[in-house]
């Protein structure tokens, strides 16, 4: 397992506890490919001890032998303050099949798992299948997710639910809490070998420049920029973006209150436990800038090495002031193509700006509303664009229209080209709550036929599927606001 974090000071054997009775909820064939699993006809595995193997109950399929499941320590930032050690309390690493991981979410207990009970429910684990399908589907940095197996094991959160477990598949899940956790045992060696691990597997390009541990820096900081400003494209809200939750590589990882935007509210808070919005929708990029900041202190001792502590200390300073210009750039760049703009000019952060003030003073509907904006053409009057009955200031909307219909004189697109690229800028179908909700409350009475049509439709975020018009409409009035309970 040449990825995978080594020794007893990161990682303790795991052996997965069995899962009475197993059967397939969710199973991804799209992800079953990144490891060549071979589907029959109904999509499934044909080996069947595949469904053994993802419920935790075997630890050999085929040519595969899974005999050393580990989990691994990290250490973090919770809500802004320092957590000490945390570690994979319930996601035991079964080993890597095809230079990607495959990690089950809810096997049992963990030497880790502190007062936890090692398991997953039901519900938790088909939003977090649900949604890292669809973040892929949307072009967006995520693990994988393989498979839900169910069971009737009972599990106890606030009332008694029952057990599933998410299979995931990433190249690598390690984390900022990695870094943490060494910096905080304060071994520079075995943070070193972490380094260089990243390096050599994933950040190879750092290498073959002078300062390989600044570079890395630099290189997992800016993937991270680019990701908050990719989910914010797209309304998503991650909901715990702890330092322990933040992927070395820039992925979206450990899927649990999040939720997508319905109506857009620039504050809005998904995590119900969140009481002071820490996570909140516009404070995501801040929050991960500062999340980036718990790696640069914890990766101080590496530049040490080459530097005096004061350099040292300049050095990661500068580079964490790229944070912001770098989501900034690509915040720009990803707004303007959901406007049709390909051509950067000097007003359109504002131009940007002044819609999202204008959406969120009147919760217009974000997903809908940037997706219907493609009708608009070169020649349309704002007295004729249905979407204006939308916001309650319509000289002010009016007066947005205008000015857009202005700044696309400027581009030299038909309306045609413009639309084909602003469709594939603006999704129309994402996982809003309330689907979610109905899939799970289906998979609940088992029947999970709801959970599969989601999937499929979510798996062609960009495409019209007509006759799944429905799934992109926002919530009807009473699931406006579907609570998402934290516990999972
Ligand atoms: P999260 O915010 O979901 O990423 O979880 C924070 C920490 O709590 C991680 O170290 C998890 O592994 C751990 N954790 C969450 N739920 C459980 C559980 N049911 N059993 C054991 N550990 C858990
Ligand atoms: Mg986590």
């Amino acid at each position: 397992m040449p990825f995978t974090l080594r020794g007893d000071d990161v990682c303790q054997p795991t052996p997965p506890t069995p899962l009475p009775n197993p059967y397939w909820v969710a199973f991804s064939a799209d992800a079953a490919n990144l490891i060549h699993i071979k589907l029959g006809a109904n999509g499934l595995p044909q080996d069947e001890h595949w469904l053994d193997v993802l419920a935790g109950n075997e630890l050999h399929v085929g040519e595969y032998t899974f005999s050393n499941p580990i989990s691994t320590a990290y250490s973090g930032h919770q809500f802004g303050s320092w957590a000490g050690q945390l570690g994979d309390g319930r996601a035991i690493l079964l080993g890597d099949i095809h230079h990607q991981e495959l990690q089950l979410k809810g096997a049992g207990r963990t030497h880790y798992s502190r007062m936890g009970d090692g398991r997953a429910v039901l519900r938790s684990s088909i939003r977090e299948f649900l949604c890292s399908e669809a973040m892929h589907a949307l072009g967006i940095p995520t693990s994988r997710a393989l498979a839900v197996v169910g069971s009737k094991q009972a599990v106890r959160r606030e009332t008694l639910e029952t057990a599933a477990v998410c299979s995931r598949i990433a190249s690598s899940f390690i984390r900022v809490g990695h870094f943490e956790h060494f910096a905080s045992l304060q071994n520079n060696v075995r943070l070193k070998e972490l380094a260089d691990l990243l390096i050599s597997e994933f950040y190879l390009e750092c290498r073959k420049e002078k300062d390989p541990y600044l570079n890395l820096f630099k290189a997992i900081s800016s993937r991270n920029a680019k990701l908050v400003a990719q989910w914010q494209s797209v309304g998503f809200c991650h909901g715990v973006l702890n330092s322990d939750n933040i992927s070395a590589l820039g992925l979206t990882i450990d899927y649990g209150p999040f939720g997508f935007l319905d109506h857009f509210e620039i504050d809005h808070i998904c995590n119900h436990s969140d009481q002071g919005g820490r996570y909140a929708y516009h404070r995501q990029p801040q929050i991960m800038h500062w999340n980036m900041a718990c790696l640069a202190s914890a990766m101080l001792p590496l530049l040490e090495l080459e530097h005096s502590p004061e350099e040292s200390q300049n050095l990661l300073r500068s580079a964490l002031e790229e944070f912001p210009v770098i989501y900034a750039k690509e915040w720009q760049q990803l707004f303007r193509l959901k406007l049709g703009l390909q051509l950067a000019h000097d007003g359109d952060t504002k131009l940007i700006e002044r819609l999202l003030q204008a959406m969120h003073d009147s919760q217009v509907d974000f997903t809908s509303f940037f997706r219907s904006l493609s009708h608009i053409g070169k020649d349309s009057k704002p007295s004729d664009i249905a979407q204006r009955d939308q916001f309650i200031d319509r000289d002010n909307i009016d007066h947005w229209l205008n000015d857009y219909i202005d700044r696309l004189q400027l581009e030299d697109m038909s309306d045609e080209s413009r639309r084909e690229l602003m469709n594939h800028s603006n999704p129309k179908y994402i996982l809003r709550n309330h689907l979610a909700q109905a899939a799970i409350e289906k998979a609940q009475q088992d029947d999970f036929s709801e959970i599969e049509k989601l999937h499929r439709v979510l798996s062609k975020p960009f495409d019209e599927q007509l006759e799944y018009d429905a799934y992109s409409k926002p919530p009807p009035l009473d699931m406006q606001r579907v609570a998402v309970s934290c516990s999972s």
